[in-house]
């Protein structure tokens, strides 16, 4: 094993001229024998990302349309020596993970868009295979609107491919009762570093299958997924309400996500950071719900500091219990034992495609004013409870206390609903159960991404001095640009993610954008 890691350590250098090796892949690709097609010339799209911040030249980009086509292509790579092959979601990644600079990017979205509903009257065994190049908003449209079922486990957003997401976890406020998306499936189909197409689950090949979920692309693309489904609400009861005191917000919260039965409690909690000002972007008018609902200031109590907190929840239920007073009675009682302040209550029904496809709003708002497409530094961690009133006092009321234009997410989850089996890897010191996932979804409201160093520069400080302070916290979709930073990020899992990578990836052809590994030549 360490031999083997050696060998993905240093810089490839296989001494050969790059205009020949270039010349060679090029070749090299023009002879695959594809259903689909290879495109050198329109590879711009595929060396950005959401991100905006790193950009990279493909190669090529790869529109493959069945599995035979993507282990075609990493099998005509493995023969080169310096190809690499990163699969494409809908490239919705902030630091260039998707990319493969110089290499073949894969257009996941280019595949057969297959959707397909199984066991459909099967109660608890009704799942859905799903290609996984596919959005899961379609997932969404396909399976309620033709079967009234439901994946159990969403994103906030639904703009982004089901491999794009099982590829790192897949997190929203469903995620304390189902895990994350990769709790929620039982099979994956996924052509390896090798060029096999296997299909894996918790019995079938268990190391790739787990070893994909939350992988970062590392050791397979994954071609289909098959996902568990239950019964679809039409209507929800979407909740914000405020708090002034963290204690008492995480307090709640916990409490909340403890309530895990369906039936017994709400089915989606969130939560998040606001400034405690009149801010379009970042203060009182981000919390209520609807525009007729009108945040009142003087509601809060003048004890408040400079950064106020949004418990965020939703409640299924049925268009006839609309109709009646009886839900309201339920959410009152569920929402009694809270101790938010009292004043400071907004909620709204509506359908339940709509809520989940609630921040599609956002970003049609967001393209028309154009700070969709500037850049966006995000950042994303899960922090062990037992640092998160620290990391409020750091963070949200120190270093964020201006806030940064969007969202700043602060929710528990629980660990015991992730599988550690999985290759995603969650906060390590004492393992507790609860630990929260903090997003800093940065939106630049000045324009052309003007300020966007300084924002980046904030994300570093905020890791540094996270860090400084001996702070319990792993990046939630990780980048780092050396080995040593990626061993810390995994920790006590960084033997069996390097075993991983040498059984189903060995020449490290895959998901270059990550910087784990270098490519390795098949000369050895
Ligand atoms: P890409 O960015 O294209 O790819 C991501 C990674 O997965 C890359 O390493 C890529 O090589 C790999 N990959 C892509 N497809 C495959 C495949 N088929 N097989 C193997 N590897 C593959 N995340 C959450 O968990 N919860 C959220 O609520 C959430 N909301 C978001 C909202 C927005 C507006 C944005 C931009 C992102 C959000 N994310 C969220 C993050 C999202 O999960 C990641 O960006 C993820 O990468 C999915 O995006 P994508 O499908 O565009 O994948």
């Amino acid at each position: 094993m360490i031999a083997f890691l050696e060998r993905f350590l240093p810089e490839n250098d296989t001494g050969a001229n790059p205009e020949d090796e270039d010349t060679t892949n090029i070749s090299l690709c023009s002879s695959l024998e594809l259903q689909g097609s290879v495109d050198f010339t329109s590879t711009a799209p595929a060396g950005k990302d959401f991100g905006g911040i790193y950009h990279t030249k493909p190669l090529a980009v790869i529109k493959p349309v069945s599995p035979e086509d993507i282990a075609r292509v990493i099998k005509a790579a493995s023969l080169s020596s310096n190809l690499t092959v990163a699969a494409r979601g809908n490239g919705h990644s902030i630091k260039g993970q998707a990319m493969a600079d110089k290499g073949l990017v894969i257009d996941m979205r280019s595949m057969d868009n297959l959707i397909h509903v199984a066991n459909s009257g099967g109660g608890s065994s009704a799942c859905v295979d799903v290609g996984g190049g596919v959005l899961w908003e379609d997932v969404l449209s396909h399976c309620v609107l033709g079967f009234g079922l439901t994946p159990r486990s969403w994103t906030d957003y639904l703009g982004l491919t089901v491999g794009g997401t099982l590829s790192n976890a897949g997190v929203s406020g469903q995620a304390f009762r189902y895990g994350p998306q990769t709790s929620n499936v039982t099979e994956l189909e996924v052509v390896t570093g090798k060029g096999e197409t296997l299909v894996c689950s918790e019995t079938q090949n268990p190391e790739l299958f787990f070893g994909v979920l939350g992988g970062l692309g590392q050791f397979g693309i994954i071609t289909r997924a098959r996902i568990l489904l239950q019964k679809a609400p039409d209507m929800v009861r979407w909740i914000r309400v405020v708090y002034t005191e963290f204690e008492e917000f995480a307090r709640d919260a916990e409490f909340l996500v403890s309530q895990e039965r369906e039936g017994e409690s709400f089915d989606y909690v969130e939560g998040y950071a606001f400034v405690n000002n009149d801010d379009p972007f970042n203060g009182w008018p981000t919390v209520p719900l609807q525009m007729d609902q009108r945040f009142d200031p003087s509601c809060i109590p003048p004890t408040a500091g400079p950064v106020l907190y949004c418990l965020e929840l939703a409640l299924h239920h049925h268009q006839e219990q609309d109709q009646s007073i009886s839900l309201d009675k339920v959410v009152d009682q569920m929402l009694r034992q809270l101790r938010y302040c009292r004043n400071l209550r907004f909620e709204v029904n509506i359908g339940y495609m709509e809520f989940l496809l609630r921040v599609k709003q956002v970003e049609q708002a967001a393209k028309a004013s154009g700070i969709w497409d500037t850049p966006h530094p995000w950042l994303t961690l899960f922090v062990s409870n037992r640092d998160i009133l620290d990391f409020d006092r750091l963070v949200f009321k120190n270093i964020l206390r201006h806030g940064v234009g969007g969202p700043m997410l602060v929710y528990p989850l629980r660990r015991s609903k992730w599988d550690s089996r999985t290759s995603v890897v969650l906060p390590e010191g004492r393992e507790e159960e609860i630990f929260y996932l903090i997003g800093l979804l940065r939106f630049n409201h000045r324009g052309r991404g003007d300020g966007v160093e300084e924002e980046v520069a904030q994300n570093e400080e905020i890791v540094r001095s996270c860090r400084e302070k001996g702070l319990d916290f792993k990046q939630y979709l990780p980048h780092y640009t050396i080995q040593d930073e990626w061993k810390r990020h995994f920790g006590k899992q960084w033997p069996r993610f390097v075993e991983r990578k040498a059984r189903f990836d060995p020449l490290a052809l895959l998901s270059p954008g990550h910087s784990i590994f270098s490519r390795i030549s098949p000369q050895g």
